[in-house]
């Protein structure tokens, strides 16, 4: 038996892939499972950018490139946050990782010393607490709620600061609520972590895919003050439908990107070159497709979101951003179906999947017990297919 390091015993598994597996598995079955699992968008990569890549494989560009990424690539990011955020940015400033992910893995390790505390509002991404104590530090998690539009608000973000708090997580538009902040909202935050000190750590992954009119502004752009003490975490992923391409890209402070440098350095080096090449024509070039999905999503999350709201004591906030639904079902906790009591949304999540084969991540996995994440990355047929079991198994609880 191989005895394995204490950090890693204590870290988890992250539960949205454990849901997914076991949907994999009873699909493998034979079994016809509808899943709103997915994290990703169910396009393609836009031919524009495979064919970037494909140009640079019969070009050679498939060597070791500079640790923190080419300068075209590099370029393409500062001129992005030109264009797209108004925010200036000089070479050393950014940073190309392996996925979005990644560029947080850096910044956590680059940060945190034993101890250090990181103020998260939940409902969060899955994967922050965990990687800020992989790093070292304590996650402190604000609740924001339904009531809020699961937003921390600057009286509850002051009260969690202490002396040993480094950094402050913002993820607008949210995974997994879709929600996100104005630009008053952000102001007001942005005041208190430059009060009390604090780097600002925002994930602006979901920038792109917001609804309504939405105005997405990046909270490093409410002042350079506010600038001089925010990294902004950001990449291909989502927007392009790039995930499996792994390309993230952070933007912040010369001194903070080059510790973050180091660490990549010594790990995984470079990010693959092909799939930076790619990523420079994700960014430099036409953005129509990315328009079309957001149409796309916008369709498919109202459809969503209605037909939720249409069920009894179930109630869904129409999100910004994003592609997921964030439902309340609270109000069928404590009642059963033949003798098997659904206490909380990962009872229920099991209950979907056994009785009505329907994939859904439990919002505990997200630090919000009363609430299920259901993306819309899936077509109209398959939300209407799924809400529709979702409400006969609700339904059919006493
Ligand atoms: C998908 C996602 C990321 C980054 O994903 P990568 O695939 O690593 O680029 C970062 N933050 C959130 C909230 C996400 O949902």
């Amino acid at each position: 038996m191989i005895e394995l390091s204490k950090r890693i015993m204590e870290l988890e598994e992250s539960p949205t892939m454990a849901v997914m597996a076991k949907a994999k598995a009873l699909k493998a079955e034979g079994r016809d499972i509808v899943g709103f699992t997915v994290g990703e968008p169910d396009f393609d990569t836009p031919d524009n950018i495979k064919e970037a890549a494909i140009r640079a494989i019969n070009e050679g560009k498939t060597k070791y490139t500079p640790v923190g990424g080419i300068v075209e690539l590099k370029d393409a990011i500062i001129q992005k946050f030109e264009r797209d955020n108004g925010l200036s940015y000089e070479r050393d400033e950014i940073l190309v990782s392996c996925g979005g992910k990644h560029s947080i893995f850096n910044l956590f390790n680059a940060l945190l010393n034993p101890g250090d505390e990181v103020i998260i509002p939940a409902p969060y991404w899955v994967s922050y607490p965990p990687m800020v104590e992989l790093a070292g530090g304590v996650p402190v998690i604000v609740e924001t709620g339904d009531i809020n539009g699961f937003k921390m608000t600057p009286e509850t973000f002051k009260e969690v600061i202490t002396p040993r708090t480094r950094a402050v997580v913002i993820n607008s538009p949210s995974n997994p609520t879709g929600s996100a902040y104005a630009s008053e909202e952000l102001t007001a935050l942005a005041e208190v972590a430059l009060e009390a000190g604090i780097l600002i750590a925002t994930d602006e992954i979901y920038e792109k895919l917001v609804y309504d009119k939405f105005e997405f502004v990046s909270i490093a752009s409410v002042s350079p003050q506010v600038k001089a003490s925010t990294v902004v975490l950001n990449g291909v992923s989502k927007a392009y439908a790039m995930t499996g391409w792994r390309i993230g890209y952070a933007a912040g402070p010369a001194s903070l990107i080059k510790a973050m440098a180091k660490i990549q350095g010594q790990s995984t080096s470079n990010p693959a070159s092909i799939s930076q090449w790619a990523a420079v024509e994700a960014l430099n070039g036409p953005q129509d497709e990315v328009k079309r999905m957001v149409e796309e999503f916008a369709k498919r999350r109202s459809l969503m979101v209605e037909l939720l709201n249409d069920i009894d004591k179930v109630s869904a906030l129409m999100p910004e951003g994003a592609f997921y639904a964030f439902p309340n079902l609270s109000a069928y906790y404590g009642l059963s179906f033949e003798g098997r009591v659904i206490n909380g949304s990962g009872d229920m999540a099991d209950y979907l999947l056994d009785s009505k084969e329907l994939a859904v991540v439990p919002g505990a996995a997200f630090g919000s017990d009363a609430h299920l994440r259901l993306s819309y990355a899936c077509s109209e047929d398959v939300i209407k297919e799924g809400v529709k079991r979702l409400a006969a198994a609700l339904a059919a609880l006493r």
